[in-house]
């Protein structure tokens, strides 16, 4: 039984609308074409492999992918298919096949469209409430930064206000401080000069000279410097000029005032803390909105584009490590007498990875350097009966190196168009290696366009063929190998 598969990522997110969403399904679905180089044969056969893979996806309830997968079938088998020049010469058994088949389709995509549009509505619903909710708890957000925001602005006027009063009393008080020291020296001055005042008026003549000229009248007065002529004319003048009166107080301050230092400004203290506009904005919670301008590009049939497991890339394909040796033990005899033989890769899709489970070894014609599968019918009934996709081929080298010859690549370019992760593998005992190997983006246009049979020339740079790198072996798995030939 197959293991859970991974569930995909839904590229059209739950912000689109249900009508919106199944039309980027639709767009993507009917984004199909053909390749009419391709027998129509192969077309049938890998019709045959979306139905199974879809089916796989509907027992997972991979909605998405299932619809898809079911959209594509129609595209291809209703509009594509029918323009291929060999349609009409196809077998008509199987035309009548897949008519019925297509009918069979039709009410399945649409049953899957009613589900999807049922889930696409409920993630909608769920959707708009968070938006709402998330509107309601930024409204909530922003009242909180801006209660925040006032009681930081009061707190700051407040504190403005405190340092102001602050400063208003410091200088307040070593205003008075000097005020004081000057009126006490100015005090003092007066003193000073009322002291030489009463001094030079009590006692105008002092010392021997002045007792002379008081004894004996008739003496000339010497002519020595009276003390008094030292001084200037007039104390009333002097006291202006050389001592400025003191200022008023209130003149005092005024005129200091204007060489105070201001406060800080609140707004600028403001802008160091970061205000509302500098602060980085609440984190986009709303879900990411899909571009529906963008559609999915043309893509491979078989293929989700970004709907299924393989975002951007090739599903794994999980490689049992024992199908090498498993094959070349079933080649053994061809290998002896120098001849190739072949085997079908086939296998499921579980855990969001292709397993090769079964090693198809079908009738065939092996020659020396090539392998030609006969009886393809046995292949397509085993593959119907035990549900398996076509993983690839594996083949042998018996004389020569792990490679893909020309022949091998225009083998493979069908295998690989029709299933991007198809995989070739090439055994050669003679060398004991081996190689998985896919077709490049360069090997699928050459191919492609490459209409030359048998051993050919190829330009080989840029390299046409390379190492699988979605592959991935695996110790613990092994292959059933199913033999044909006998
Ligand atoms: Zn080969
Ligand atoms: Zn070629």
């Amino acid at each position: 039984m197959p293991g859970k598969l991974i569930k995909q990522q839904s590229l059209s997110t739950a912000s689109a609308d249900p009508g919106q969403r199944i039309k980027v399904l639709t767009d993507y679905g009917s984004q199909v074409e053909i390749d009419k180089s391709l027998a129509v044969r192969l077309y049938f056969r890998s019709g045959r492999e979306m139905l199974r893979m879809a089916n796989m996806y509907c027992d997972e309830d991979q909605w998405e992918s299932a619809f898809i997968l079911y959209y594509k079938f129609i595209t291809l088998f209703v509009e594509k298919l029918p323009s291929h020049p060999d349609y009409k010469s196809s077998p008509q058994e199987d035309i009548a096949d897949f008519k019925r088949k297509v009918k069979r389709v039709f009410p399945i995509a649409e049953e899957i469209k009613k589900k999807l549009k049922q889930q696409y509505a409920k993630e909608e619903e769920i959707y708009l409430e968070e938006q709402k909710r998330l509107a309601a708890e930024r409204q909530l957000e922003e009242e909180r930064r801006r209660r925040e925001r006032e009681e930081q602005e009061r707190k700051d006027a407040e504190m403005a206000r405190r340092i102001q009063e602050e400063e208003d009393a410091q200088i307040r008080e070593s205003l008075e401080e000097q005020y004081r020291k000057l009126q006490l020296e100015e005090k003092e001055r007066l003193r000073k000069e009322e002291e030489k005042d009463r001094e030079g008026g009590d006692h105008p003549v002092a010392g021997p000279l002045g007792g002379a000229i008081a004894t004996a009248g008739a003496y000339i007065l010497p002519n020595v410097p009276s003390e008094l002529d030292s001084i200037p004319e007039s104390n009333a003048s002097a006291s202006t000029s050389v001592f400025p009166p003191p200022p008023s107080y209130s003149q005092y301050l005024t005129d200091i005032s204007s060489e105070r230092p201001s406060v800080p400004d609140r707004n600028l203290k403001k802008n160091i803390a970061g205000d509302g506009s500098e602060q980085p904005s609440m984190p986009n919670n709303h879900m990411p909105t899909v571009d529906r301008s963008t559609k999915p590009s043309i893509d491979h049939h078989m293929s989700l584009g970004g709907f299924g497991d393989n975002v951007g890339g090739l599903r794994t394909v999980i490689v049992p490590s024992t199908l090498m040796d498993s094959f070349l033990t079933s080649a053994k005899s061809n290998t002896l007498k120098e001849a190739e033989t072949m085997g079908i890769l086939c296998g499921k899709m579980t855990l969001g990875a292709f397993k090769i489970t079964h090693l198809f070894i079908p009738k065939q014609k092996g020659g020396h350097d090539s392998c030609d599968m006969e009886n393809e019918e046995e292949l397509i009934f085993y593959q119907d009966e035990h549900n398996l996709i076509t993983l690839g081929w594996i083949h042998t080298h018996p004389t020569q190196t792990a490679f893909l010859s020309s022949v091998d690549l225009h083998s493979h370019f069908p295998w690989q168009k029709m299933m991007p992760e198809a995989i070739a593998i090439v055994c050669s005992p003679k060398f004991n290696e081996s190689g998985i190997f896919k077709l490049t983006d360069r090997g699928l246009d050459v191919i492609g366009s490459c209409r030359q049979t048998g051993f050919h020339p190829h330009a080989k740079d840029p390299p046409l063929f390379e190492s699988s790198a979605h592959v991935q072996l695996s110790e613990s798995d092994t292959v059933q190998v199913v033999d044909k030939r006998n």
